[in-house]
């Protein structure tokens, strides 16, 4: 896909401030970028998750993007008492939500208020060269990557359907993701596929490609989808590394505990949760590259398996069968060693 289609999408993304439980502007941005896409169906659901629906109505989407759209921030505290907050780092009237370690959170790096939250006082959002750079990389690429997706397909005659979902509040524990799950919109054959940026493990690296998560920290993902990521991606050329990134949790993992089919997708990430290697806070940053490629495999996947996840038995069977096949002269030639002694 051309870059500056996906450029167009991430700065109105990126520039957009949110927190746990404060994404209503980024929920805003999202549905004015789609309003001109005639083929989504754009609805919130009781929690105020996005629930996108795009392609023609007689047919049922299978493969369900899902992106969250909070980030690791400050927000006010609520009236009510909620869980003993001891522990937690405060900030005038502030408390921090979020994966931070305390050695971060001491440094007292500025912040900026956008009213009932705040987030660290970073760029919002710059491009140099192949750098994205920005204060919320996590998880506001992958609701941008997705957003293209939408306005892509809807600009390309599309004729397949397919799903996406823009969750709140997964920074304290996939409260979003979980309410969704709860009350699944979709049919119960469809696949949930987490689109994040995560720390690249494992043999992985940065603008090499998207990475085909086999599974999280939590457990493992499904192998019917995990399979035809990575058919979609080698069909289609399109370079995707496949690892186990346990150094962190996605939605797949909250979603699978309630029966719902779940595969991920990452696009590598510098500066998670916006912790430097030095000790510091800063801005992360992802390879425009990457997130190009991850929206390339998305379409491959929706045109490759418009009827969701192939069967990996279908898709590995006859690769099994033929590697016997090429082998048979050997079986044959030494068929005689193994008859037993008289
Ligand atoms: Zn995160």
């Amino acid at each position: 896909m051309d870059s500056s289609e996906i450029t167009i999408v991430l700065e109105s993304i990126l520039n957009t401030p949110t927190a746990p439980f404060h994404e209503y502007h980024v929920i805003g941005v999202i549905e004015s970028l789609l309003e001109s896409c005639h083929s989504a169906r754009v609805e919130r659901d009781s929690f105020g998750n996005l629930i996108v629906i795009v392609g023609p109505d007689n047919k049922d989407p299978k493969w369900i993007f899902g992106s969250h759209m909070d980030h690791p921030g400050f927000v006010e505290l609520p009236d009510s008492e909620c869980e003993d907050l001891s522990r937690s780092k405060f900030r005038d009237k502030f408390v921090f939500l979020g994966g931070v370690p305390d050695s971060y959170l001491d440094e007292n790096f500025p912040i900026k208020e956008f009213g009932r939250f705040a987030m660290w006082d970073l760029p919002p959002m710059q491009i140099i060269e192949d750098d994205v750079r920005s204060r919320a990389c996590d998880d506001l690429v992958g609701c941008s990557a997705i957003v293209s997706l939408i306005r892509h397909l809807d600009n390309n005659e599309n004729d397949e359907s397919f799903g996406a979902v823009f969750t709140r509040s997964e920074e304290v524990g996939f409260i979003g993701a979980t309410k969704l799950a709860e009350e699944w919109p979709f049919k119960s054959d469809s696949c949930f596929v987490s689109i994040e940026t995560s720390v690249p493990v494992n043999g992985t690296a940065m603008g090499e490609g998207p990475i085909c998560r086999v599974g999280d920290r939590i457990t493992i993902f499904d192998r019917d989808a995990t399979e035809s990521i990575l058919i979609a991606g080698e069909n289609h050329e399109i370079p995707v590394q496949r690892a186990l990134l346990d150094g962190g949790a996605c939605e797949a993992s909250a979603m699978s505990a309630f029966g719902i089919r779940s595969a991920g997708i990452s696009v590598p990430l510098g500066n998670y949760h916006n912790c430097t290697k030095d000790g510091t806070i800063d801005f992360e940053y992802v390879k425009l590259k990457d997130v190009e490629r991850l929206v390339d495999l998305m379409i491959a996947m929706i045109k490759e398996f418009p009827n969701g996840p192939a069967h990996y038995s279908d898709i590995k069977h006859n690769k099994f069968i033929s590697r016997v096949n090429s082998m048979e002269p050997f079986i044959e030639n030494t068929t005689t060693l193994f008859s037993k002694a008289k």
